[in-house]
Parts: C-alpha cells; sequence; structure tokens
C-alpha cells in the first residue's frame, strides 16, 4: 500500500490576487488512468512517482482530491488574439492547483488542462483530447532537454470521457508545472479594471516570483519590465535557433517569467523558411518563424501599455521610460542569436561581430534559398569538418556553397563542439504525429519511444536514424490544430 504523503499546496495566487481567481472545482473524473508521467520532474517536486501512480496520486493529478488547505482557482486573464483585443479570457478549461515549494526552494505552479469548464469557458467545452495534450508533454519535455526555459508536463490523465472535436476523441488532463502562469494577458486584465492597487499588486507578485532583482532598483516596475524585455528577447531567440514555431503568440500566451508556454498548433520546422506557418488558423501568417521576434516585441508593447501608470505619473514620461526600456529588445535578441549561431558554428565566443556577422548573414540566406533540414543541416556541417563532404550533399547552388564553406572554415570551427549543441533528435512532426495517433488507439510504445530519445538530444546513439531523419516525402504540407 501507498500512504498518502503530506503535500503543500500553498494558494498564494488564490489569496493575494482574489481579484484574478475564481474558486472552481476540477470536473469529476471516474475512471482515471494515467498515460505518462515524468518521474524525474515528480521528483524535482518532491513528490513520489509511486505514489502519484497511486489512487491518490491520480486524484491529484486530476484535480478531484485536493490537500485540505488547498483552493483550485480559475485565473483571469485578458490577451490580444491575432492582434484582436478580448477583454476576458481566462482560464476556460484549466484551473491553477496551487504553489509547490521544488526540491531547490523555488516555488512552482501545479495546474491543470482540459480540467471541465469554467466561468471562462465562453463557448469551449471546458475539456481537452488526449492528443494535443499528449503534443504538450512531448514539445515541452523536449525544449526543456534543449535548455530552453519552459513550463513543463508532469503527467497526462486519460479521463475515459469523449470529447467532441471534428470526431470524438478521447479526453485528457494534463498537469502542468510552470515558474508562474503570469502572462502579459494578466497584466492587461488588472489593468482594465482601473484598479492601480491590484495592478501594483500584480507586479510585486512577478518581482518577487520572476526578477527579484528589480525590487532593489530605483524604478522597481520599469526593472520588472526590463526584465520581461530581456526573458522574452533570449527566449525567442533560443526558438529561432531550433526552428521552434509556437504558432499562437497571443499575449495571453506569453509569460512573464521568460518560460515558453501553451502548446498548441507548435511545431519544429522541418526545411528551413521564415514564412513557416504550421497552424490551421494562422492565414495571414502573423505568427510564421520568422515573425515570432517581431511579434514577441509587439506582445511586449502591449504589456509596457498595461504597466505605464506604474511607470511614472505622467503618461508622456512613462511612454518615453517604456519606449527605452523596450529597445533593449533587439539588441538583446540579436546577441542571443549570434551567440547560439556562433556556438551552432563551433566558432570561437571571443570572435566579434564584426568577423562573424557576414558569414552568419551568408549562412541564412543559403539555408534559405536551398530550404536545407533546419536540424540535420547543422550536424551535417559538422561531418563536413570531419571529411565527410556526404554532410552537405544534395545542395543545389554547389558554388555558393563552397564559398560560404571555405569563409566559415577559415574561422576554425570545431565539430565535437558543434555536437554539444547542435540536436540530432528533435521532436518532429511526423514522429509525434505517429506517437500521438498510436496513444489515441491506446498504444504508448511509439510515445515511451519518443520520449526517451528526445530526452537526450545531441548525443548520437546507434539504432535511432529514423528519428533523425526529415518527413517522408510526399507527405505533404504539416497542420496542426488547437
Ligand atoms: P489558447 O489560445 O489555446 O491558449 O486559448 C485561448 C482561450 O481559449 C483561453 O481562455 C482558453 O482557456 C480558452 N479555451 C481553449 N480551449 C477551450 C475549451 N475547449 N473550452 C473552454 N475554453 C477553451
Ligand atoms: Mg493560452
Ligand atoms: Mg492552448
Amino acid at each position: 500500500t501507498v500512504t498518502a504523503p503530506e503535500i503543500t499546496l500553498e494558494n498564494r495566487f488564490a489569496s493575494e490576487l482574489s481579484e484574478l481567481a475564481v474558486p472552481w472545482r476540477a470536473a469529476t473524473v471516474e475512471k482515471p488512468q494515467l498515460l505518462v508521467l515524468d518521474e524525474q520532474l515528480a521528483s524535482e517536486l518532491g513528490l513520489d512517482p509511486t505514489w502519484l501512480r497511486s489512487p491518490g496520486g491520480l486524484a491529484l493529478l486530476i484535480g478531484n482530491e485536493l490537500p485540505s488547505h488547498a483552493t483550485s482557482v480559475a485565473q483571469a486573464y485578458a490577451g490580444h488574439q491575432f492582434g484582436g483585443y478580448n477583454p476576458r479570457l481566462g482560464d476556460g478549461r484549466a484551473l491553477l492547483l496551487g504553489e509547490l515549494r521544488d526540491r531547490q526552494g523555488r516555488l512552482q505552479d501545479l495546474h491543470l488542462k482540459g480540467s471541465g469548464p469554467t466561468p471562462f469557458s465562453r463557448g469551449g467545452d471546458g475539456f481537452a483530447a488526449v492528443g494535443p495534450m499528449l503534443r504538450e508533454y512531448v514539445i515541452s519535455t523536449a525544449m526543456h532537454a534543449l535548455g530552453i526555459p519552459t513550463t513543463r508536463s508532469l503527467a497526462v490523465v486519460a479521463t475515459g470521457r469523449g470529447v467532441q472535436r471534428e470526431t470524438l476523441v478521447p479526453g485528457a488532463v494534463l498537469a502542468r508545472v510552470a515558474s508562474s502562469h503570469l502572462r502579459v494577458g494578466s497584466f492587461q486584465y488588472a489593468r482594465a479594471t482601473g484598479d492601480l492597487d491590484l495592478l501594483r499588486r500584480l507586479a510585486d507578485v512577478a518581482i518577487e516570483r520572476h526578477h527579484p532583482a528589480a525590487r532593489d532598483s530605483d524604478h522597481p516596475y520599469l526593472a520588472l519590465f526590463a526584465g520581461v524585455v530581456d526573458a522574452q528577447a533570449a527566449l525567442v531567440a533560443q526558438w529561432m535557433l531550433v526552428g521552434f514555431v509556437h504558432g499562437v503568440m497571443n499575449t495571453d500566451n506569453m509569460t512573464i517569467s521568460g518560460e515558453t508556454i501553451d502548446y498548441g498548433p507548435c511545431a519544429f520546422l522541418d526545411a528551413f523558411d521564415p514564412t513557416a506557418v504550421f497552424s490551421s488558423i494562422d492565414h495571414g501568417g502573423r505568427y510564421a518563424y520568422g515573425q515570432q521576434p517581431v511579434v514577441a516585441e509587439w506582445n511586449l508593447a502591449r504589456l509596457a501599455e498595461a504597466l505605464l501608470p506604474l511607470f511614472a505619473a505622467e503618461q508622456s514620461v512613462a511612454i518615453t521610460l517604456a519606449e527605452e526600456a523596450l529597445s533593449v529588445f533587439r539588441r538583446r535578441y540579436s546577441e542571443t542569436w549570434t551567440d547560439g549561431m556562433r556556438a551552432k558554428l563551433g566558432l570561437d565566443a571571443t570572435f566579434d561581430e564584426a568577423r562573424v556577422g557576414p558569414v552568419l548573414d551568408a549562412l541564412v540566406v543559403l539555408m534559405q534559398t536551398e530550404r536545407v533540414d533546419h536540424t540535420s543541416f547543422f550536424r551535417g556541417l559538422a561531418r563536413v569538418l570531419r571529411g565527410d563532404l556526404s554532410g552537405v550533399g544534395g545542395m543545389g547552388d554547389r558554388d555558393a556553397l563552397d564559398s560560404w564553406l571555405s569563409q566559415w572554415r577559415e574561422l576554425g570551427p570545431d565539430a565535437d563542439a558543434m555536437d554539444r549543441v547542435n540536436p540530432l533528435y528533435i521532436p518532429r512532426n511526423h514522429l509525434v504525429e505517429e506517437a500521438l495517433d498510436a496513444a489515441t488507439f491506446e498504444d504508448l510504445d511509439p510515445l515511451t519511444r519518443l520520449l526517451e530519445v528526445l530526452r537526450d538530444p545531441c548525443t548520437e546513439r546507434p539504432g535511432l536514424e529514423r528519428y533523425t531523419e526529415p518527413a517522408p516525402a510526399g507527405s505533404g504540407p504539416y497542420r496542426t490544430f488547437c
């Protein structure tokens, strides 16, 4: 038998920001069935994986049984969706169960997605399907393994309830862990209430949880904003370096912490293409791969607008301060991207931008005209250094390639250093689809194998060749759905 451990779930958000929290309970699930559990993450949180697998643990993972002092809440937030402002979004199918202290003493939100309708559900049913919840689990696990800040997935539990989508599909609840669920949209919502005290308290919570150094600044709220600008610039640069397309960068899907959140219609690039869009609803290409830095900056301007009254009493002064702080975005983004590309190309970090810049610019042109497979290209370049020219075989314009290769080689790249940072295994779209399809029909083997591969993305292992190959020819354009 497994005895229920003493779990301390704090209700900080619910009590400190009660205006943004609606106490609410998860829908009852009669026969929960655990599909996946991240045991490593459970341990980091001080939760016993064996207990989590027991009926008592499962009851926590679906929100049906909470520690006696816990209050689950639906969080209120607003947001710009595809550029249009919606004053009231909020958790329409999600709940914050409370905050846990992890083994390192950091506060972590324990949150559910697919836990049933709430007062924020609008037209939605409040539920989630197995496929999309497993997609979030797979992609967030891969992002974490790639060293990219992200919310984490603790578990996916099948509910046994059918959910009506295009067809009737099996339902699931995702248990998600995040350093918080504060979003740009949380600030937009607080600002729109006109309650300055609420806005200030929200900002104070954000400072305490994510940007504690801001507290000691002469302008703590401006420093908070600068901290978010910095974190998001670095985050989006890291997305670009691995070819990640978020797909729905609405302001409600952008965190204050700088963690990637809300893996909906996201995907990784196969062929390098700045205009790549995978989401079935992104008709205008607003959230295309190459648009992501521009959109992030736009979203941060919306955050600045929400925070303006905290920057200075006089609006014109506040706007000037906000513009200055936001101007750091481009510099920070390009530094992070340039450093990352230098590492991907095995180049010494001491090379200055004047020397490396032209090589990087030429590379981007080459990648785009040749539509190279974004992930395997960089591993292929390392093979070229080792004398295997097939590493970049199949290039149309051999002259352009040779000229670029010689420019690059003059800088003295290190092949082993490249292989330490360039992933070989990413959640390729066709592999994710294969794993999700099988899991929907109760075969978890492809999912389990894929997760195993993705947890160590850079170390080449025998027998995993199929995980490195691009989508099979003729598989057509890839489309993702929310
Ligand atoms: P997203 O863009 O997926 O992060 O969601 C945008 C908004 O739609 C949020 O307020 C969600 O809670 C809400 N939403 C998404 N799917 C559902 C659903 N099935 N039922 C109710 N609300 C939903
Ligand atoms: Mg969302
Ligand atoms: Mg979503």
